[in-house]
C-alpha cells in the first residue's frame, strides 16, 4: 500500500467498481457516493491536483469523463449530471491524487453548491477588466 488510496486503486493494489479504463484514466464508482452513479475519473499516474496536471493529460481526462458521463446517466436514468473537480483543501479536496467527479443528478435530489449571501450581483466592467487582466498576465501554461 502507498500512502494514496487512489494510487492504490490505480496499480490494483486496493479494489475498485471500475466502470472505464484506458492507458492514462480509470473512473470507478466513489465509495460515498453522492447518489447511486457518483462516479470518480484519475489519472493513473500521481498528480495532486488540477494545477498540476500537464495540459495533455487533463485533456485526456476531460475525454474519459465526456465518455462516461452519458453512461453514468443512461444507467442511473438520471436527468442530467455536473463533473467537477476540487483543487486544494480549502476547495474541499480529500483525497490529493486529481479525480474529476461525475455526479448524476436527479429532480429534487436536494444536493447544490451554497452561494454567497447577495447572489447574484453583477460586477462592474471596469473590475471584471482589472481581474482578467490580472488573470491573463498570471497565466504561464
Ligand atoms: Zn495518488
Amino acid at each position: 500500500m502507498s500512502d494514496c488510496v487512489f494510487c492504490d486503486i490505480a496499480t490494483g493494489r486496493s479494489p475498485a467498481s471500475i466502470v472505464y479504463q484506458d492507458e492514462t484514466a480509470l473512473a470507478f464508482m466513489d465509495i460515498y457516493p453522492i447518489h447511486p452513479g457518483h462516479t470518480l475519473v484519475i489519472p493513473r499516474v500521481h498528480i495532486q491536483d488540477l494545477a498540476q496536471c500537464p495540459l495533455e493529460l487533463a485533456g485526456q481526462l476531460f475525454i474519459a469523463s465526456s465518455r462516461v458521463a452519458p453512461a453514468v446517466v443512461a444507467a442511473t436514468d438520471a436527468a442530467g449530471f455536473n463533473v467537477w473537480t476540487a483543487n486544494g483543501k480549502e476547495a474541499g479536496q480529500e483525497v490529493f491524487h486529481l479525480h474529476l467527479h461525475i455526479l448524476p443528478r436527479f429532480v429534487g435530489d436536494t444536493f447544490g453548491l451554497r452561494f454567497p449571501k447577495g447572489y447574484p450581483a453583477a460586477a462592474p466592467r471596469s473590475e471584471l477588466e482589472e481581474m482578467a487582466a490580472h488573470i491573463r498576465q498570471a497565466a504561464q501554461r
